[in-house]
């Protein structure tokens, strides 16, 4: 029976000391955004990942916000942002009253393309201009080139914020993503690679902005006693129960890291043979921590059928999921103006994310890629003009 299951996309998988950690809460009536789990849960990600500072936060969304913050960004600044991701990579920059810059994709790596990205700095520096900042995200797990974007951004004196949310565990070059810019954000919203219900964590190595982000997310409070407040701050602490899920969560991370692997490779051997399909892999410089896997159709496949063989896998009970809808696409940001950001449409209309829970069964994954073969091999690819396209077009 349990073969059948619906095979879902991504799960959280609670098999330590979760259940411990939170009663241990609840038993020493510690629950809100004092206690000891939040500081043991800083200090384990900030060891984990290498990084001097780490400094907990309600979700990922409000960890950027305040690296935004943090970095300087105020009304009518400039911050470069990759078109492709979630939309909580840009949103916070609407919320300082700054202006996006998109960039497009790079087809390898799914990230902002760093030649793009240093092009578009250089072009806004000739009209006088420079922007406050950067955002770079590794989307689905997979790192970003950054070293390109490094270059430049010392070079014009923008700050560099990475979107880790989706790429705890992953190296470019050996360090931890969330460690390569100025400042780092983390979530562990429950799809993540590790979950605290809902968290993030800012993470840096600058004193400063460690000071400044624990300043602004307790509400700007000057003194531990009277309520004495200079500037406006937002309560954006995670609470000592999100912070015990956590810390029972990245005990496992070895060990998700590692099934998650074994997915990916899992993937990489069975679908290289079926046409019209390519499988997004790590590149040598870097380890990914394959958060979701993702097949792109080949260059002649359209939206359609994407959504086509999205609906017929899910009739096999296998979910799966579009990748992101470019953001400069979505109606409230049609009015920022960009350059051509033709990869990542591209990408969109022919990404997939597959199934890629930690405790997938290999029998599920055959499962998957046997539904893949019979599907990709048949009539897919010129489904009648029914609803499944229409759907995808509107
Ligand atoms: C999940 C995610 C976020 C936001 O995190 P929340 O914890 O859900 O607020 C930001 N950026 C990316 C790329 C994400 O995947």
């Amino acid at each position: 029976m349990i073969d059948n299951r619906e095979i879902s996309l991504s799960e959280p998988v609670f098999m330590g000391n979760e259940w411990k950690y939170v009663k241990d809460c609840l038993d020493s009536g510690w629950v809100s955004s004092v206690g000891k789990y939040v500081k043991l849960f800083e200090r384990k990600v900030a060891d984990y990942v290498g990084s001097r500072y780490a400094v907990s936060t309600v979700n990922g969304t409000a960890a950027i916000h305040t690296a935004l913050m943090i970095a300087g960004v105020s009304a009518g600044d400039m911050v470069v942002v990759p078109t492709l991701s979630f939309i909580a990579t840009v949103n916070p920059v609407i919320y300082c009253g700054a202006i996006p810059v998109f960039v497009d994709s790079e087809q390898e790596t799914l990230n902002m393309d760093p030649g793009k990205a240093v092009d578009s700095i250089k072009k806004l520096a000739k009209k006088g201009t420079r922007p406050k900042a950067i955002i770079i995200t590794h989307l689905y797990g997979y790192p970003c080139n950054v070293d390109p974007i490094l270059d430049v951004a010392r070079q014009y004196g923008i700050v560099v914020i990475e979107d880790a949310c989706e790429s705890l565990g992953s190296k470019y070059k050996g360090k931890m993503t969330g460690t390569l810019g100025d400042i780092g954000c983390l979530s562990f919203n429950g799809n993540k690679i590790i979950t605290t219900g809902g968290g993030g964590i800012l993470l840096t190595d600058d004193k400063y902005y460690e000071k400044k982000a624990k300043y602004i997310t307790t509400q700007a409070r000057d003194h531990t006693v009277e309520y004495i407040h200079k500037e406006i701050g937002y309560n954006y602490r995670m609470t000592n129960l999100q912070a015990a899920l956590g810390l029972a969560q990245i005990e496992q991370l070895r060990t998700i890291l590692k099934k998650k692997r074994e997915i990916a490779d899992y993937y990489r051997r069975n679908l290289a043979e079926i046409p019209g399909i390519r499988f997004v892999y790590e590149k040598p410089w870097v380890e990914s921590n394959f958060w979701l896997n993702t097949i792109l159709l080949e260059e002649d496949q359209s939206i359609v059928d994407k959504t086509c063989l999205r609906n017929r896998l899910r009739k096999l009970d296998i979910a799966t999921r579009p990748i992101f809808r470019p953001i400069h696409l979505q109606r409230c940001y049609r009015r920022y103006r960009h350059d051509d950001l033709k990869v990542a449409e591209m990408l969109y209309n022919r990404g997939l994310n597959l199934p890629s829970s930690m405790n997938i069964t290999r029998r599920e994954l055959k499962r998957v890629t046997e539904a893949l073969k019979t599907l990709c091999l048949k009539d897919w690819k010129y489904p009648p003009l029914g609803l499944e396209g229409r759907f995808a077009l509107g």
